[in-house]
């Protein structure tokens, strides 16, 4: 393996290599949606042409093809994540879905009158909604984690929050508004010490190499794909196989069955009980040639270069007029969401777009903690591996020339 050399991925990625708006792009919405390298678009290109099939069917060859293809990409995400089985590994379209799966199928078992759901504060909107769909049905009632001036979820507020009436901690490993990393092993110790189950969304988490599912000491466990260099429309739901087991079927459907009668239907083992219809085969695959890609790099090195590059925008941002930084929490990572004093998000987003620079503004489907926080919204650009200290200085020069428009 050789030493991570950024400019050396760069060309992998053929996106990276276009003008936008006349510039050479700058891509800094990596939490929106991370970048696909070559090898994705050619294990798509190869199983449309050459194996497309349905699966499970053992009806013949192209379809054994794909049948292995799929599951060979289960087994890559169960060791992706250090998962103890692979059937433990549940398709889904992405962390919105796994996270709606669990409060709908372990909530419909599990939820009562009285109950209690609590979530952070700095949640995604698809890690709160969810509860409080399946809490009215039940008369169960989600309740929010406070969340400091930095960005932390309040382990004191937290602690003193758990009672037995406490049947479900739904956190985020990292924030995708402020780029807090959450202490979620010490999160599920106090959770579990109450009765309560714990599930993570690691939408923001999983392009960090920081997913060990077993090391988290969590229940569930939730990713996205798209933010994991792989095809937008598939994810992955982590569950303790004990917990799949027990939970009921969600959808409805093929696949999903053992023996279906008008008498009584039965139902398939995990993971496939979980799986109704035809699944997104070529997306499972591509998300496969993703983490076997990530797989063939420098692990520590690409670790390193993300940090440097924090630590340099970090600079940046200190000795920029006028910035100030939204969600200060020590331990961070690949996002830096800030206001510039007296000018609108959008304005900024806008005007930076023009210089071929791609970040996101907005509450970043994360209201409550913008509310909280005090503010309408923030410009965040978050980074990926992929991305140069060239390029946070192209950030910046864009900063001061949009400053310098609007103010
Ligand atoms: N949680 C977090 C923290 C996220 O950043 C996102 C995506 N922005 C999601 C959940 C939802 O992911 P998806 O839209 O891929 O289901």
């Amino acid at each position: 393996r050789k030493p991570f050399d950024v400019d050396t991925v760069r060309a992998d990625f053929p996106i990276l290599q276009q003008q936008v708006n006349g510039h050479p792009l700058v891509y800094l919405d990596n939490g929106a949606t991370t970048q696909k390298p070559q090898a994705v678009i050619d294990a798509l290109v190869h199983y449309y042409t050459c194996d497309n099939s349905n699966v499970h069917r053992g009806a013949h060859t192209l379809s054994d093809r794909a049948t292995e293809g799929f599951e060979q990409a289960r087994l890559a995400v169960a060791a992706f994540i250090n998962a103890p089985e692979a059937r433990e590994v549940i398709w889904t379209r992405g962390t919105t879905e796994g996270i709606n799966l669990v409060a709908a199928s372990w909530g419909r078992q599990h939820l009562q009158a009285g109950d209690r759901v609590l979530v952070s504060m700095m949640e995604h909107h698809s890690n709160i909604v969810p509860w409080q769909l399946i809490a009215a049905d039940k008369g169960a009632q989600v309740e929010a984690i406070p969340v400091t001036a930095s960005g932390e979820i309040d382990m004191l507020a937290f602690e003193s929050m758990l009672d037995e009436r406490v049947k479900m901690v739904s956190v985020g490993h990292v924030s995708n508004a402020l780029g807090s990393i959450n202490p979620v092993r010490e999160i599920a110790r106090l959770a579990h010490a109450v009765g309560a189950l714990v599930m993570i969304d690691g939408a923001q988490a999983i392009s960090h190499w920081m997913t060990d599912v077993q090391a988290l000491e969590c229940d569930f466990y939730a990713f996205s794909g798209h933010k994991l260099f792989g095809p937008t429309g598939i994810g992955a739901l982590w569950g303790r196989a004990e917990l799949l087991e027990a939970m009921p079927p969600w959808h409805g459907g093929g696949e999903m069955i053992e023996d279906v009668s008008f008498a009584g239907t039965t139902f398939n083992k995990i993971p496939f009980k979980f799986e109704a219809g035809t699944p997104n085969i070529a997306d499972a695959i591509g998300l496969a040639a993703a983490i076997s890609y990530l797989n063939s790099l420098d692990k520590a090195g690409m670790i390193a270069h993300e940090q440097a590059l924090m630590q340099y925008a970090q600079q940046r941002a200190e000795a920029f007029e006028g910035m100030r930084l939204v969600g200060t929490a020590q331990n961070r990572i690949c996002v830096m969401s800030f206001v510039l004093e007296g000018i609108h998000a959008a304005d900024i987003g806008m005007l930076l777009d023009q210089q071929g620079i791609a970040v996101r503004t907005g509450n970043h489907c994360a209201q409550p903690v913008m509310e909280h926080l005090g503010l309408d919204g923030t410009v965040r650009a978050s980074f990926s591996f992929y991305n140069t200290l060239a390029e946070v200085d192209r950030l910046f020069d864009g900063l001061a020339k949009a400053r310098e428009f609007l103010l």
